[in-house]
């Protein structure tokens, strides 16, 4: 009985060590790195406070090398600066995620995440009710920064002088203060304010926050890119009149890692640089529609849009 719960013992440990060696996502500079993992660890090393491993730009250089090493030494392991899986079981007592190595495999291709059965991308009139309607005048192009810009004037019922000022608000946030163009606020409306805060600390309790490397804007008074009317300048609408108005410009939308996710594109794969597909689920549970979910030819897999 003793020497065969002794054995059972031994296996199971051999069983551990050999199946945690050869599951978990090991880094290295020059090694077969997943670039979302490297993002968790330069993200981590920046959580730590080495700063030494520059920006989470999913390339494991000689700066996450040495940022490695730091972490190594602080440690007391090994510093030779490749993230093995000692490296990885010392963080996972700061809450590091150590993932199955089957993760993203279970996540690949266009098709996933599933569009979410409960939710859809809002109308106009959806927008016009919850954000309020507001009129505005579209310049001359000449006078315009883009195409789309348009100037936002005062609300249509008459309440407020200046829509901009009366509903859309900061909201102050550290949570992206790794991201690539953020500064430190996102410009929402009110209405859409409390929603994006939880959403942001949902992501943030989801251990998922290195997966935003970039900010690229929220509040942004424009038509949808590809749908400014002409280049003449435009006598004052109101925002019901206007169908093809962007949700940025009620301030109830906000883009990130544009650059791997551009407009018309296939966004990034789960797993890859700049993806943000991971994000999606509590997204929409928090409300947010995925522009990558667009149909129509319109996939916008930087965008995510208040939806309820
Ligand atoms: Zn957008």
């Amino acid at each position: 009985m003793q020497i065969r719960r002794l054995l059972h013992l031994i296996f199971a440990l051999m069983f551990r060590v050999r199946g945690g060696m050869a599951m978990a996502f090991t880094l290295s500079r020059g090694g077969n790195n997943v670039p979302a993992e490297v993002q968790r660890w330069q993200y981590f090393l920046l959580r730590r406070g080495i700063s030494q491993v520059g920006r989470v730009d999913a390339d494991f250089g000689s700066k996450s090398e040495e940022a490695t090493r730091i972490f190594q030494l602080q440690q007391q392991l090994p510093t030779h600066g490749k993230v093995d899986s000692a490296t990885l079981n010392a963080a996972s007592q700061y809450g590091y995620t150590i993932l199955d190595s089957g993760y993203y495999a279970a996540r690949s291709g266009a098709g996933w995440p599933a569009p979410p059965g409960d939710l859809s991308s809002p109308g106009s009139a959806w927008r016009n009710t919850k954000f309020s309607c507001f009129r505005f005048v579209q310049k001359q192009n000449a006078y315009r920064d883009r195409p789309e810009r348009i100037v936002i004037k005062g609300s249509c019922d008459g309440a407020a002088a200046d829509w901009t000022q009366a509903n859309i608000v900061d909201l102050n946030s550290s949570l992206f203060s790794h991201a690539d163009g953020y500064r430190g606020y996102f410009r929402v409306h009110r209405e859409a304010r409390d929603a994006l805060d939880a959403l942001l600390h949902q992501w943030q309790s989801d251990d998922l926050l290195h997966l935003v490397i970039s900010f690229a804007g929220a509040f942004d008074p424009r038509y949808i890119f590809g749908h400014n009317p002409g280049n003449a300048a435009q006598p004052e609408l109101k925002s019901t009149d206007a169908s093809k108005l962007s949700n940025h410009a009620f301030g109830s939308a906000f883009d990130i890692n544009a650059t791997w996710n551009w407009i018309g594109d296939v966004p990034a794969f789960c797993g890859r640089k700049g993806s943000v597909r991971e994000l999606v689920a509590s997204a929409n549970a928090a409300g947010f529609y995925w522009g990558g979910h667009f149909g129509g030819g319109r996939v916008d897999g930087m965008h995510f849009e208040l939806a309820r």
